[in-house]
């Protein structure tokens, strides 16, 4: 139920009477809101209450809330309210898609970040290779590091290419 359906469905009367409240005749009742009101201020209207001693006023949920110390969503809840489904949903899938958007930003960056440290890579190696006698151990070492590093290369762009 909503908000307005619960106001439809209960009249302060109904409300007051779970609380062991009978309006007299004028429609008052002693206040609960504040203290040795014996007088019987708390006028009970259809739908509203107001105290003309202590001024306590408001709906249902106000005296509930106020009789029982408790949040308005616990008053509404406790009254059959039921938050719109779809308000909820709509809410959880945006939060959830921009949780996506950024695992997949953070992954983005994360592999620019392997692929320049492979391109910074790459270059010393050709440089080494550049500079030492071709078939040298350090040629061979520079020459395999190389291929590895060209090979992670090609991996990182397929990744890439599948986001
Ligand atoms: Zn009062």
């Amino acid at each position: 139920m909503t908000v307005e359906e619960i106001k439809a469905a209960y009249s302060m009367r109904d409300i007051v009477a779970r609380y062991g409240f009978q309006p007299n005749r004028r429609g008052f009742i002693s206040c609960p809101f504040h203290q040795g009101d014996r007088q019987a201020s708390l006028k009970i209207y259809d739908r509203d209450f107001h105290c003309h001693a202590c001024g306590a006023n408001g709906d249902i949920f106000d005296f509930v809330e106020r009789m029982e110390n408790v949040s308005f969503k616990e008053v509404f809840q406790t009254l059959g309210g039921a938050y719109e489904k779809p308000t909820f949903s709509s809410k959880l899938a945006i939060y959830q898609s921009q949780k996506r958007r950024d695992m997949l930003r953070k992954e983005r960056e994360r592999l620019d970040r392997k692929k320049e440290l492979n391109n910074m890579l790459i270059g010393i190696y050709r440089a080494y290779m550049d500079r030492s006698e071709p078939f040298s151990d350090i040629w061979c070492d520079c020459c395999n590091a190389l291929q590895y590093q060209l090979y992670i290369h090609t991996e990182l762009n397929e990744t890439e290419a599948r986001w």
